[in-house]
């Protein structure tokens, strides 16, 4: 068995064990592995032990695999911030876009989605914790976005995501994920058809999954340390 392997049942287990905790279906939270800095050969091997879904944050990096690894018939979510440059390579190569947080970038990669692929499926980004550097758009002004994105013909509104900082404590943790919980449940509220709350880390999925998220977005425990800057 491979690392990748081995690492990927772990956290599958952590998964069915945050599901079980939390009095939630295990077929509730989906699993994004998140490859980034991994080179294709590490894909592979996760692919080979059963895992389809990946996220990346660098574009161009991205693309590179993505294309590489075309004949898997995997899905590519787009976790890093999307810039106007980069919308036209994100609409052609990803699935899902996660990180949409002004309505510029959600237009072009409306504009920009090529007729003969399926509508972009796209989450809000949400800056829960105020975190001062961090890319997102504050709760109180993710509605009236998703309200404009959710009428782009090219797109598919599926829900929020948000990073928050690292918490201390678990309680912690769930605190400002219930936030994110809130503003997904007001965007459903407001009569928009969403099913996907993204959030929840290697260091904090059974925190997320217990505040409802659907998908974590996983790296580390799966593909180990990353040399590179996130
Ligand atoms: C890198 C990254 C992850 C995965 O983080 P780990 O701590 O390695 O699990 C998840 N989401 C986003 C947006 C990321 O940039």
């Amino acid at each position: 068995m491979t690392m990748i392997e081995k690492n990927l049942q772990i956290v599958r287990a952590r998964v069915s064990d945050a599901c079980r905790a939390a009095g939630r279906d295990r077929s509730e939270v989906a699993l994004l592995a998140v490859s980034k800095t991994f080179d294709a050969d590490a894909v592979v091997q996760a692919c080979a032990a059963g895992q389809m879904a990946f996220g990346e944050n660098y574009i161009q990096e991205a693309v590179q695999k993505i294309s590489a690894l075309r004949h898997l018939n995997l899905q590519w979510h787009c976790i890093g911030p999307v810039q106007s440059n980069k919308t036209r390579l994100v609409a052609e190569h990803f699935d899902w876009v996660h990180t949409v947080d002004r309505f510029k970038i959600a237009q072009r990669l409306s504009e920009q989605r090529p007729a003969h692929l399926p509508a972009l499926q796209v989450c809000i980004q949400v800056n829960a914790d105020a975190g001062a550097t961090k890319s997102g758009l504050a709760p109180q002004e993710a509605l009236a976005l998703a309200q404009q994105v959710a009428g782009l013909p090219r797109i598919r509104l599926r829900g929020v995501m948000s990073i928050p900082e690292p918490a201390p404590d678990f309680a912690a943790a769930c605190a400002v994920f219930a936030k994110v919980r809130a503003v997904f449940d007001q965007l459903k509220a407001a009569g928009l058809a969403l099913d996907t709350l993204s959030m929840g880390m290697s260091a904090d999925l059974e925190a997320a999954i217990q505040s409802g998220s659907t998908m974590v977005r996983v790296g580390t425990a799966i593909f180990g340390g990353r040399s590179r800057a996130a």
